[in-house]
């Protein structure tokens, strides 16, 4: 799921009208000392992570004057909240908190939901997953009919909520759910939706995330690679990504792993697992004969050959790799003989630039004899020093692992 950022989410809000404090992101202590001077009062200052519970983490501060905001915002920038480091802050007017309220959307996707479903608490400010059952007004939207006003009204009333601040949460909730619906969430919430001491509703606080699916009606959004990729993505990993938004079959997971420099050091092989379990019994295995990994790939989900291809063409195409190695530990129910077309059209093409080449290929599971003929005879007359294993060997991590090291310490020392 695409994630963003509390201040990415109000703004959505403000777009939406839906009110949120005043404020600013900024990303040195110095700009959060001028934010809270242009908001000319007690400010709060806040990491800007993909994680929740910040308040608890000490990654939200509040502050009287300019001076102890930029000493708040020095304490944040750089601090790691649940393994994620802090590089921006959002400077807000602080509120005067009479009651926080819980507002959200999010995709039930149970057998009997499968929708978009509004919730409302007047317990808010804390996980909606700890506020009693009875707390919460739930409803399933018909995606189709869609909502009404008098639904949002009827949903906050249900939980005791009167007078003007009804009209203001539920017209909060109305919108939220339209924002949701444009955007394509599958989680838009407020925790806290504030009520202020003077009566005005604010949303103090925003979760969203994107479904990845939908991202290509949204290049708005600027998002490079639709699924779960903390880091900033490479060239490499782009590319890779481009095999996966052209082609829903199967999948393909694929990530740069080293950077160039380290590479051309020695001691990398491209790696290609099927199945993320392969993928980590590879690892492991060549972590034990000292060789290092230039790539993560993970084909799995019964890939066309043609995705196989251009991942394979992927990895091949790392400067300074001393090996491919196929990581097939798992009796595949995927018809393998994608992908030994796949590879041994990339490699047939690939090999003749690396005379010697050191390649480990263990491919097992549904259509293995038929994909064992086609790697072994599709490979055949190749000058790369290439070995093939099937069934035989897809308990033997150790032996396989064992092979990847005696063929690079070959292919080295042909070439000193
Ligand atoms: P989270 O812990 O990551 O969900 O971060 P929140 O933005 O929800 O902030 C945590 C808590 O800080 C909220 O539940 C509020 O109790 C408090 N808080 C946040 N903004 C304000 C504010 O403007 N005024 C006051 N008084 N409290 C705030
Ligand atoms: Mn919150």
């Amino acid at each position: 799921m695409a994630k963003f950022f509390e201040y990415q989410g109000k703004e959505l809000f403000k777009e939406s009208g839906i009110p949120i404090p005043e404020g600013m992101v900024v990303n040195t202590p110095e700009d959060a000392k001028q934010a809270a001077e242009k908001l000319a009062g007690p400010v709060v200052i806040k990491a800007q992570v993909w994680a929740g519970g910040r308040g608890k983490s000490g990654a939200v501060k509040f502050a009287d004057t300019p001076e102890e905001a930029e000493a708040a915002a020095e304490a944040i920038l750089g601090m790691e909240v649940k393994g994620l480091e802090v590089k921006q802050v959002l400077v807000e007017e602080k509120l005067d908190i009479a009651q926080e309220f819980y507002a959200g959307v999010i995709i039930n996707s149970a057998q009997e939901v499968r929708g978009p479903v509004l919730m409302f608490s007047p317990e808010g400010g804390i996980d909606i997953e700890s506020v009693p059952e009875d707390k919460i007004a739930i409803m399933n939207v018909d995606v189709i009919k869609g909502i009404m006003p008098y639904d949002t009204l009827n949903l906050v009333s249900s939980m005791g909520v009167k007078g003007k601040s009804l009209r203001q949460i539920a017209d909060v909730l109305f919108k939220l759910f339209k924002a949701f619906q444009k955007m394509d969430c599958r989680t838009l919430e407020i925790n806290p939706l504030v009520l202020t001491g003077d009566g005005k509703v604010l949303a103090a606080d925003c979760r969203m995330a994107v479904d990845d699916q939908a991202l290509f009606r949204h290049p708005e959004l600027g998002i490079k690679i639709g699924r779960e990729f903390l880091k900033e993505p490479t060239e490499f990993d782009l590319i890779a990504w481009s095999f996966e938004e052209s082609d829903f079959r199967g999948t393909s997971y694929v990530a740069q792993m080293a950077e160039p420099a380290e590479v051309a050091k020695g001691g990398y092989v491209g790696y290609h697992g099927i199945g993320g379990g392969a993928a980590m019994l590879g690892m492991d295995a060549l972590n034990k004969v000292d060789i290092k990994v230039a790539d993560y790939a993970d084909t799995s989900g019964n890939p066309t050959a043609s995705k196989v291809y251009r991942v394979v063409k992927l990895i091949m195409a790392i400067p300074g790799i001393e090996g491919y190695f196929l990581s097939g530990f798992m009796m595949a129910n995927q018809e393998q003989w994608h992908h030994a077309h796949g590879i041994v059209k990339a490699l047939r093409e690939e090999l003749p630039k690396r005379p010697g080449f050191p390649v480990v290929l263990l491919l097992c599971g549904n259509k293995e004899k038929e994909s064992q003929e086609i790697l072994k005879e599709g490979l055949a007359g190749l000058d790369a020093r290439i070995e093939i294993y099937d069934r035989e060997h897809v308990y033997d991590a150790k032996f396989i692992g064992g092979r990847v090291r005696a063929l690079v310490d070959e292919y080295r020392e042909e070439r000193n």
